[in-house]
């Protein structure tokens, strides 16, 4: 337990069902006069979505812009790289990402090279950035990865096929809206694997070593909302209880991990995310109970806490036994909307295993694991993801 923290909040995010309405005035008040708006073409084209109603306020509040529209998932250099081109272009005073982790960590990773220099794959690490990101607004339409409230930028090295992460306070937008009906039309298998990524950013945060009292209330109260509402957000989509309740969770597991951190579910996640070009949350989901009963030794009476949380009776059972039904919980959240057991189904192949698990101990999120792995271990894991069934 961590009892000497500093702790990184979202400066401001505005919350709840047509908050979009609200941007054009927000960004006014964060002096962007001419934004360059990145996102991806499917969400700049979706008629009445989150980009067209990004726009319509722009407008309203007498904002120019310029869009970015070519986001690809698990963010490349070069999208950052051809973001930076258009901001210079067009004279840009200011960034707003809408879409989801990749839209907003495209936007961070643009920032950071226009004013940081020119090549992110040195700022990979913590803390490493002496200057200011120019202002940063986030629309976040995924629930989620957080990133539109955390310090993180996650970006793949197209070369290298390497997933690295700049971790700084200077990454937090300074405004971010998650406004439920932006989610409304996020199909089933986008919002599983969203959901999941979610659910995983509440678990890893309550077993990390750099955990701390705040961030536990904020992972309990997390997992409780995604266990309330996932399964029904993805079978009725429509359900703005469901999405609200989702987005719920995600920012407080966005918070959680700010500042407690991750683990060995992220780290290996980001060498399958950054090899395959997998969804994240895929990856993430398939790893988490397959990783987790690795860990239980290191703290047992934690995951029976999850366990509760997650609405197990563990009345009668022993910690070791309500350990063990966390980890069931874990697998049949998965079961139930449709992720797949194995990392068979991302195009995982064993023979990558070896550099994968070197670079998974490199990762950032492995120091904060509670049960130190050898490379040999990291490789029997992904073996296990690779078997399941
Ligand atoms: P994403 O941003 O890659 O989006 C996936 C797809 O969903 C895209 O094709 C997009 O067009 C579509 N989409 C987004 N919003 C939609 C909507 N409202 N309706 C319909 N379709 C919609 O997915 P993601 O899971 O949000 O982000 C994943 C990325 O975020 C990965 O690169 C991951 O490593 C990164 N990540 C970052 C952090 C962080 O703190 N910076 C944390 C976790 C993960």
């Amino acid at each position: 337990m961590n009892k000497n923290f500093d702790f990184i909040m979202p400066s401001v995010n505005f919350f709840g069902a047509g908050v979009i309405e609200k941007i054009g005035k927000r960004a006014q008040m964060v002096n962007i006069h001419n934004a360059l708006i990145i996102t991806d073409s499917f969400l700049e084209k979706m008629p009445d979505g989150p980009v067209e109603q990004t726009i319509n306020s722009l407008k309203q509040a007498n904002i120019n812009f310029s869009i970015y529209n070519e986001v690809e998932p698990n963010p490349k250099v070069r999208n950052i790289e051809a973001a930076k081109k258009v901001y210079l272009e067009n004279d840009c005073d200011g960034i707003i990402t809408v879409g989801g982790g990749s839209a907003h960590d495209t936007g961070k990773g643009t920032g950071i090279i226009l004013t940081n220099g020119d090549d992110i794959t040195k700022l990979a690490g913590i803390e490493t950035l002496d200057n200011a990101l120019p202002p940063l607004i986030a629309v976040n339409t995924t629930a989620g990865t957080g990133s539109e409230l955390t310090r993180h930028c996650v970006i793949t090295n197209e070369k290298t096929k390497l997933k690295f992460v700049v971790v700084s306070w200077r990454n937090v937008p300074l405004v971010s809206f998650n406004d439920p009906e932006l989610m409304l039309n996020v199909p089933a298998k986008l919002t599983a694997s969203t959901g999941l990524d979610t659910f995983v950013q509440a678990i890893e945060p309550y077993v990390s070593v750099n955990r701390n009292d705040i961030t536990d209330g904020q992972c309990l109260q997390a997992i409780k909302l995604v266990e309330e509402s996932l399964r029904e957000a993805v079978a009725n989509g429509h359900n703005l209880e469901a999405r609200t309740k989702m987005v719920e969770a995600e920012m407080l597991g966005g918070m959680a991990f700010n500042n407690a951190d991750l683990g060995y579910v992220h780290a290996m996640a980001h060498q399958l995310g950054g090899q395959y070009d997998a969804p994240h949350g895929v990856c993430c989901a398939i790893l988490l109970p397959i990783v987790e009963r690795f860990n239980i030794i290191a703290s047992p009476e934690r995951f029976a806490d999850l366990a509760v949380a997650m609405g197990e009776n563990i009345d009668g059972l022993s910690i070791r036994e309500a350990a063990d039904k966390a980890i069931d919980a874990m697998q049949q959240l998965n079961d139930d909307i449709g992720i797949p057991r194995s990392i068979k189904a991302i195009g995982a192949k064993p023979e990558d295993f070896e550099l994968m698990a070197e670079n998974a101990l490199k990762d950032g999120n492995a120091f904060s694991n509670p049960r130190k792995a050898t490379k040999a271990e990291i490789v029997e894991l992904y073996q296990q993801a690779y078997d399941a069934e």
